[in-house]
């Protein structure tokens, strides 16, 4: 039997618009604008002020917390200025200007040849490197768990529908992604490596078990199924270890980390490069010619979009449509986390309408933590915070199942959300 987690679905995976598509490389246009916060956590400080010349690597901002990272210029050319820009949520925050000479010189650190777990973490963190699935949290941070960790878990699962980034990563740099796993398997000095791979992903599978068979790799073939790149059902599938509720992948002596940021360990530990560009799908029927790029931070998506074409849409969103975030207009660009830019026709998008429940409990039945979405939206409505704490909603990774096969529609993941926001404000 194929290793998976309980409950989830099997939404349409829509994956054929660029699952055979080679990278390409983007190129920035004569202005790029870095956020200085693209991680969880505190923003970075900025460094630069107008007038300064910089290059592609050069530190622009420092992490200005435990929880932060640094933030690298993605091209070379001089410091316009600072401009206070929308960022996917729509949340003005400080962007670094920097015009594009078009040169690309680059600033690197250091090749480390053979690093201890020390320098490991070190680098990753002079790189900037955050979880590069989406999630963001800084890498050197994750690397310094308080117990002892037995199991590096690398997602290669891509269980969103749309992105393939990670996959042709699979398929274009396994080498490169094999080196990174091992620099993280010392860093954490971990007994056991695994790379989870949905079964719909055959070629990576082959791919990666070739080159991973005398490296201690463990390559595991996941069953096709959403969320299966959900930290917790990753851990499940593998391990068959369960995170405790409201505990890290630590408390069960894991740490998971996904392909593209292993890949960018790679980079940084044995090419001395920091963290400023990325692989990324731009896909769905709102865009003419859907690709898998190659892309520098600071491009507006907008850039990107009108590059690549686009026909009528009624969404954007960065990020897979499950989980990613709805974009109010395409004024936000590229970053470290950005795995994705979809564009959507009206037939892709499904209408949240907020009709009666009747009580049908699939929202209950595909949720992969077990959780009663249908009672904590009942009693958001009746504004009955005591009930709704009682159905955990702290638990609920966010992931969209319940939302999905509601027959009447109901907004279950914005009600759990706001759930857990005015939960987190009373306390
Ligand atoms: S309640 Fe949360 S975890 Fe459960 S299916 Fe809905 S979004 Fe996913
Ligand atoms: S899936 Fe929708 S209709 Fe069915 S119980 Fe859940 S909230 Fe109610």
């Amino acid at each position: 039997m194929k290793a998976t987690f309980r409950f989830g679905i099997h939404p349409k995976d829509r994956k054929e618009l660029t699952k055979d598509l080679p990278f390409e490389t983007m190129e920035a246009s004569d202005k790029v604008y870095i956020p200085v916060r693209q991680h969880i956590g505190a923003p970075s400080k900025p460094l630069v002020k107008k007038g300064d010349k910089v290059k592609a690597g050069s530190l622009v901002a420092q992490a200005s917390g435990f929880v932060s990272a640094n933030i690298h210029s993605s091209v070379s050319g001089e410091v316009e200025g600072f401009e206070m820009r929308e960022d996917i949520s729509g949340k003005k925050i400080e962007h670094i200007v920097i015009k594009n000479d078009f040169n690309y010189e680059e600033e690197n650190m250091p090749i480390l040849q053979d690093p201890s777990s020390e320098e490991i973490i070190e680098r990753i963190k002079q790189a900037g490197i955050v979880g590069m699935g989406g999630a963001t949290f800084p890498t050197h941070v994750k690397l310094m768990p308080k117990n002892p960790v037995t199991h590096l878990i690398i997602n290669g699962a891509e269980c969103e529908p749309y992105i393939t980034a990670d996959y042709r990563l699979m398929l274009e740099k396994p080498q490169e992604i094999i080196e990174g796993i091992l620099l993280l398997k010392k860093a954490l000095k971990a007994n056991k490596a695994h790379i989870g791979i949905e079964d719909n992903k055959p070629q990576a599978i082959e791919t990666m078990t070739a080159l991973c068979q005398d490296k201690g790799i463990n390559v595991v073939s996941l069953k096709t199924k959403y969320p299966q790149g959900g930290e917790k059902q990753l851990i499940y599938a593998i391990t068959k270890k369960v995170v405790p509720k409201g505990g890290l992948p630590a408390d069960v002596g894991c740490v998971v980390s996904n392909v593209a940021t292993a890949f960018a360990v790679y980079e940084a530990v044995k090419k001395g490069k920091p963290s400023y560009a990325r692989f990324m799908t731009v896909s769905g029927k709102g865009i003419a010619a859907p690709k898998n790029l190659y892309v520098r931070n600071g491009i507006p998506f907008e850039e990107i979009a009108s590059k690549l074409g686009t026909k009528e849409f009624v969404k954007a969103v960065c990020g897979g449509p499950m989980m990613g975030i709805a974009l109010p207009n395409l004024n936000a660009v590229t970053t470290k986390g950005a795995s994705a830019l979809l564009l959507l026709t009206e037939e892709e998008v499904r209408h949240a309408e907020g009709l009666t429940c009747i009580n049908c409990a699939r929202c209950h039945k595909s949720c992969p933590m077990n959780l009663m979405p249908m009672m904590i939206d009942s009693y958001m409505q009746k504004n009955n915070l005591d009930a709704v704490k009682a159905y955990d909603p702290d638990s609920c990774i966010e992931c969209g199942c319940c939302g999905y096969v509601c027959p009447a529609k109901i907004p279950l993941v914005q009600s759990i959300r706001l759930a857990k926001k005015l939960l987190k404000e009373r306390k």
